[in-house]
């Protein structure tokens, strides 16, 4: 049964239909929504009115101007509530999205070579790469069931005669396999030995409460997080770093420029004394936070995470019914299928099948979008499927040639609100009929942009779409 809450708001694109190759017209399955989830309805209808009064936000004295700047600064207070803090306590820099605000972060920190940076072994490039600035990185592995290793973890904190800074940036949900990480407790820890922590909270946003003071009389307070509009059912182009505000303001503003200074002569510039300015550079994404701000209401306010938790249950419980017992299927980390310790997101492969490929076929057979691939790991992924380092550099080859279908990669379905249990039906009915009609793979062609196409299939034509004069009389 599915958890019955109409609190629900409508997902814009929720009963959109498209044709398979086999000409049915099927209503649309999104089955990716770890990489962006569709907007709600209220957001767009609040942002449709805010048009009407929309103007430059900050230092403008026209009554537009006014009300934007207060709309945004709203925003601001509206999203640290939603992460159970106050602007006194935390401090906020909006950012384009979750990869701006790490490289951000990693950009103020001023890391040099005597640092040392504490990552999981989980991941995403976005939480990864902008931390190779040449100070040395650790990589705490994940367990057998993909968890995050706290045993690991202390060990490598306790070793001694680090010099410089030491700083943790680990993911609060696994972009791969949907596992939780103990956040509060690493926090713990990693301060116990002076270290600071960064959350990288794109998947974790929507899906789990996130409360930053953690436990008041424990020190495992978060001290930065981090996430994007467009994984929590805002896509208008925000993101934000937010973090505590005594670390904030020791924090080196990367950016410079309109906004972010109080006076600025020839050859001399006086940054911002306010923390806000100094690190907001321009005109902020003023649509991306207020609707990132709504989303925040939405979310914790009108659902609440306790539904969403319920709802994610529902939905494994019935992957593991109804997934995990098909033949032909592999799955990696089902954590059992437990919404306490992983979100709604089913990690496999088709045996023998290009893990490209069966996408390819859910897409145009079934109308069903998953992702697949690396997905920004390729090192996690390499270890899920039990490759070694020269199977790697192989698969790397190939891929800088051009020939991603002869890579490794999975098979993600991540799961949202947009989704009921029975989806999961409509998904398992899919993977059965891939599994028994090999044969079928014939019908697609790898093609000049490195994706398996149904032969025949026209390319998409946008051309009208920016065309805004079509249809009009
Ligand atoms: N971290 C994780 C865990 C993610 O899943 C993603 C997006 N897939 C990112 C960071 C990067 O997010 P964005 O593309 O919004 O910058």
């Amino acid at each position: 049964m599915c958890v019955k809450n109409m609190k629900i708001p409508h997902i814009i694109g929720s009963e959109y239909t498209v044709n398979t190759i086999h000409n049915q017209t099927v209503r649309y399955l999104n089955l990716d929504n770890a990489a962006t989830t569709p907007s709600f309805r209220p957001i767009m209808d609040r942002l449709s009115e805010f048009m009407e009064i929309y103007g430059s936000v900050h230092r403008g004295s026209g009554q537009k101007s006014q009300m934007s700047t207060a709309i945004y600064e709203g925003a601001i207070s509206v999203i640290l509530g939603f992460l159970g803090v106050t602007q006194k306590e935390y401090a906020l820099t909006p950012t384009h999205n979750t990869t701006s605000a790490i490289n951000k972060i990693a950009r103020m920190l001023n890391i040099s070579a005597d640092d040392t940076i504490f990552l999981s072994e989980f991941e995403h490039s976005a939480n990864d790469l902008p931390w190779r600035k040449g100070a040395k990185i650790i990589r705490i592995p994940a367990d057998e069931s993909g968890q995050f290793c706290m045993n690991h973890f202390e060990e490598a904190l306790k070793v001694k005669n680090r010099k410089g800074k030491k700083f943790v940036a680990v993911s609060g949900a696994s972009n791969i396999t949907g596992a939780l990480t103990p956040v509060h407790e690493i926090a713990m820890l990693a301060h116990s030995y002076g270290a600071n922590v960064l959350v990288d909270a794109a998947q974790l946003v929507a899906h789990r409460e996130i409360n930053l003071q953690g436990n008041r009389n424990r020190d495992d307070a978060i001290d930065f997080v981090c996430f994007s509009g467009h994984k929590m059912y805002a896509p208008f182009g925000g993101g934000v770093l937010v973090g505590k505000r005594e670390l904030m303001e020791q924090l080196t503003p990367d950016d410079t420029g309109g906004g972010s200074v109080d006076f600025v002569m020839n050859d001399s510039y006086d940054l911002a004394k306010n923390f806000s300015k100094r690190t907001t550079a321009g005109t902020p994404s003023v649509m991306g936070i207020v609707s990132m701000a709504l989303s925040c209401n939405i979310l914790r306010k009108e659902i609440g995470f306790k539904y969403i938790l319920a709802h994610e249950q529902e939905i494994l419980d019935r992957a593991k019914r109804k997934i995990s017992v098909l033949h032909g299927i592999k799955i990696y980390c089902d954590l059992d299928y437990n919404a306490k310790k992983k979100c709604a997101i089913i990690t496999f492969n088709v045996e023998g099948v290009h893990p490209n490929l069966i996408a390819a076929r859910l897409g145009h057979e079934f109308g069903i979008g998953v992702r697949q691939g690396a997905i920004c790991q390729f090192s996690f992924v390499a270890k899920l499927l039990g490759l070694n380092a020269k199977a790697v550099q192989v698969a790397r080859q190939e891929i800088l040639a051009g020939h991603t279908d002869r890579s490794f990669g999975i098979v993600r379905a991540s799961f949202g609100l947009g989704n009921i249990p029975e989806d999961v039906d409509r998904f398992a009915d899919a993977l059965i009929e891939i599994v028994k009609t090999p044969e079928k793979s014939k019908n697609y062609f790898f093609n000049t942009e490195g994706e398996f196409w149904p032969i025949g299939k026209p390319r998409l034509d946008v051309a009208s779409f920016f065309n805004t004069q079509e249809g009009k009389k």
